[in-house]
């Protein structure tokens, strides 16, 4: 086993309008930024490209940003009910959750639902009180009423000390004290490698994938993502498809791809800890296995239907 000291997997959640996109797009901006000054590269950013892809960090459920030489795999959750499992899947995914809300409204009933799986599925989460710069901000009130919500549902002491930072996600300022943010989000981006564990995986065993999201591309077909949970994955290799019902059909790999920015970059191989997708497997579903042809194991099963859960 090996601590890849080098990847975070974060989950992102949080109320509608709270500030997600906003706070994202900040973190895409800042994290070329440290990497550019760490080449010494001097370019100005092309404000018409960030633009464009403010469009799009919109609809990107996996984004993954770069800092001090970690790459951080940011998921998106979907924002109140569950459809299909779906939360569940993302936290089985990610190994802790930044939890964004608003400095004035405080934590949302609509996210409490996303929350408590999150705990259950014994992460931590780094609360983040978004939009302090609105004037009848009232941060410490609000750490309060999360701090309660937290132990509403059932965190065990070591969740409910949950570090929190402040930010103004509008001008990408973040601060572990309310009164004094830093021009930058470096107190957020230091706080995610200090407080989410790294994943600690098996890079040399037998390959296992858990398919959990499926998507179509036009060109591409059928794209299937989730978390490399042990071993390498290369293009082409032998692998076989173990289905939920446990059949068993071989499968072969046409495409690896990471998450970059909000792009999805093609690549040789991956290790596992990494969220990757992968692509020239066309018959296979969520919750199943893929794995290595000659040792076939299959994953502890994930939830993949169930009622929708209605918040009140
Ligand atoms: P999302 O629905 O959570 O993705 O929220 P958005 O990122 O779209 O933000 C919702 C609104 O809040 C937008 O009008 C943002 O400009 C605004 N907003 C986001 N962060 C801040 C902040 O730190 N301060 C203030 N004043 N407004 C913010």
């Amino acid at each position: 086993m090996i601590q890849r000291t080098d990847l975070r997997n974060i989950a992102i959640i949080a109320h509608v309008d709270h500030g997600k996109t906003t706070l994202v797009d900040a973190m895409l901006k800042q994290s070329r930024i440290f990497r550019q000054n760490q080449q010494v590269e001097e370019r100005v950013l092309d404000s018409n490209a960030l633009e464009r892809e403010r469009g799009i960090t919109i609809l990107a459920k996996n984004t993954a940003v770069n800092y001090r030489g970690v790459k951080i795999n940011i998921v998106d959750t979907p924002g109140h009910a569950d459809f299909g499992g779906e939360v569940e899947r993302v936290m089985n995914m990610v190994d802790g959750v930044l939890l964004l809300v608003d400095a004035v409204d405080g934590p949302m009933p609509q996210t409490k639902f996303v929350l408590r799986k999150a705990l259950q599925a014994g992460h931590h989460a780094i609360v983040v009180v978004n939009k302090i710069d609105r004037p009848q901000a009232r941060p410490n009130h609000v750490v309060n009423e999360t701090f309660d919500l937290f132990v509403d549902l059932g965190a065990t002491d070591e969740q409910a000390e949950f570090a929190t930072i402040y930010t103004n996600a509008l001008l990408g300022h973040a601060g572990r004290s309310p009164l004094k943010l830093h021009d930058s989000l470096e107190p957020l981006f230091e706080c995610i490698l200090d407080r989410i564990p790294p994943p600690t995986v098996d890079v040399e065993g037998p390959v296992q994938f858990l398919v959990t999201t499926s998507s179509y591309d036009e060109y591409k077909g059928k794209i299937l993502t989730g978390r490399l949970v042990r071993g390498t994955i290369r293009k082409g290799q032998p692998l076989v498809r173990i289905a939920r019902d446990g059949t068993i059909s071989p499968v072969k790999v046409s495409q690896i791809f990471v998450y970059n920015g909000l792009e999805r970059q093609e690549v040789e191989q991956a290790q596992a800890g990494d969220i990757i997708a992968i692509a020239g497997i066309s018959d296979a579903a969520i919750g199943d296995t893929i794995a290595d042809a000659l040792a076939p194991e299959a994953l502890p099963p994930i939830k993949v239907e169930e009622p929708t859960v209605r918040m009140t």
